[in-house]
């Protein structure tokens, strides 16, 4: 079949929700993919934040293999070793005392939401059910998650949304401290919005928020799941802020692209999941966890977090350069290897255009907003391919700036 065919089967049979490229992936090593049509492309996109550690990477591969050989499903009624060895290694290296594991990061937000509204109605009272979100912000796909996000254009046609949430603006003290009475369960938050262009969260404005979820007894709930697992050169981005959340929503890049998602929390916050309140079927599966396990050992070293910083200013510096000639992007932020590229005033509105184009020209890149490209490679992307990748880019850039003149 080629590349074609598979599109007409594919937008005949599936509902009309993503719009993919057309390339047709097969097989992928590192950061390279190969389609039905033999084609070659380098990946920026990493499974938008899944595949940190690249495509079919020996190591995981391995994990997966051995586990499939031993235990594929065993369900809750048993817990079983990688899923043990796994909440171990995720609350020993960080500020939780108890995890919960899911499969999708909505489950783990849907999770953290829960609980943290478990914990303020059961002790302090009914009225203690108040969800404080952010404008722009992205937590996911669910009602309750979908809701907690901050872009109404996620909520048309799914109303009424569950009542109880309400969004301030991101960096902005000030509408946090009119939101956030003594009627607030819980403030969710990332450290950058990465669906809303790749905003980056202000150091003070955390700290602050920090203080105001102290005062007023509200937990503070950090949705890693995109930022988690190093992206940002630290195992969780709070971990650069000198803060800690009580609550954190992982999934993502958690199992290197197998699912698997976590909810982890401080106590007394995680004593209010207790038999029978909550669960999933799937939560803990050997084989996830054993991935994951694998993903979390190569990862949370020093020496590769420190190199997610290296990588990073190599991307930069090769993106800076190619825009220095196709004069495109008005502004490159992000921190590690989640990268934004503003399109300046005269080609607003188009970065989906970009997507595709850029895909033609042998390269995935991503959108963070219509305005704004995305970059997430593999942390581990070698300097050949962000070199080889960026040429590519540049010949789709300025194919682009062709046509839109
Ligand atoms: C992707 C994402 C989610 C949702 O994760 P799914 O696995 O798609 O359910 C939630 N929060 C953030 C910050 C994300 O980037």
């Amino acid at each position: 079949m080629n590349s074609k065919q598979c599109m007409d089967i594919y937008n005949k049979y599936f509902m009309q929700l993503y719009n993919p490229v057309d390339f047709i992936p097969v097989s992928g090593h590192g950061s390279r993919l190969l389609d039905v049509d033999g084609r070659d492309l380098i990946d920026f996109s990493g499974g938008v934040a899944v595949t940190a550690l690249g495509q079919t990477n020996k190591i995981l591969v391995d994990a997966l293999v051995e586990q499939a050989h031993k235990l594929w499903h065993v369900g809750n009624i048993f817990t079983n070793l990688p899923q043990i060895e796994l909440a171990q290694k995720l609350v020993d290296n960080s500020c939780a005392d108890k995890v919960f594991l899911c499969n999708t990061g909505a489950e783990s937000v849907e999770a953290a939401l829960k609980l943290a509204r478990r914990y303020a109605t059961k002790t302090y009272g009914p009225q203690k059910h108040k969800i404080v979100s952010f404008l722009q912000s992205y937590h996911g796909r669910s009602l309750f998650t979908v809701s907690t996000g901050g872009q109404a254009k996620y909520w048309d046609g799914f109303y009424p949304l569950p009542p109880g949430i309400f969004h301030a603006k991101f960096n902005d003290i000030e509408s946090v401290r009119e939101l956030v009475d003594d009627d607030v369960a819980a403030v969710i938050i990332e450290t950058i919005q990465a669906e809303a262009g790749v905003m980056l969260i202000e150091r003070d404005f955390l700290y602050e928020l920090r203080k105001i979820c102290d005062a007023k007894k509200v937990a503070l709930i950090i949705d890693e799941v995109q930022t988690g697992m190093g992206r940002t050169g630290h195992l969780l981005s709070y971990m650069d802020y000198g803060i800690e959340p009580d609550i954190i929503c992982m999934a993502k890049a958690l199992g290197g692209g197998f699912p698997i998602g976590a909810m982890l929390a401080k106590e007394p916050f995680a004593g209010a999941f207790q038999m029978g309140t909550h669960g999933a079927t799937f939560g803990g599966n050997p084989l996830a966890a054993a991935v994951a396990c694998k993903s979390f050992e190569i990862i949370n070293t020093p020496e590769f977090l420190a190199n997610v910083k290296k990588q990073s200013e190599v991307f930069f510096a090769e993106l800076h350069k190619i825009n220095q000639e196709v004069d495109i992007y008005c502004d490159l932020r992000g921190k590690g290897l989640l990268i934004g590229a503003e399109l300046k005033d005269e080609y607003k509105g188009r970065a989906f255009e970009i997507v595709h184009l850029a895909a033609k020209h042998g390269v995935s890149v991503l959108m963070a907003s219509p305005n704004v490209t995305r970059f997430l490679p593999s942390l581990i992307i070698p300097l050949a391919d962000i070199k080889e990748g960026m040429q590519r880019l540049k010949k789709a850039l300025f194919a682009f700036k062709t046509a839109a003149e």
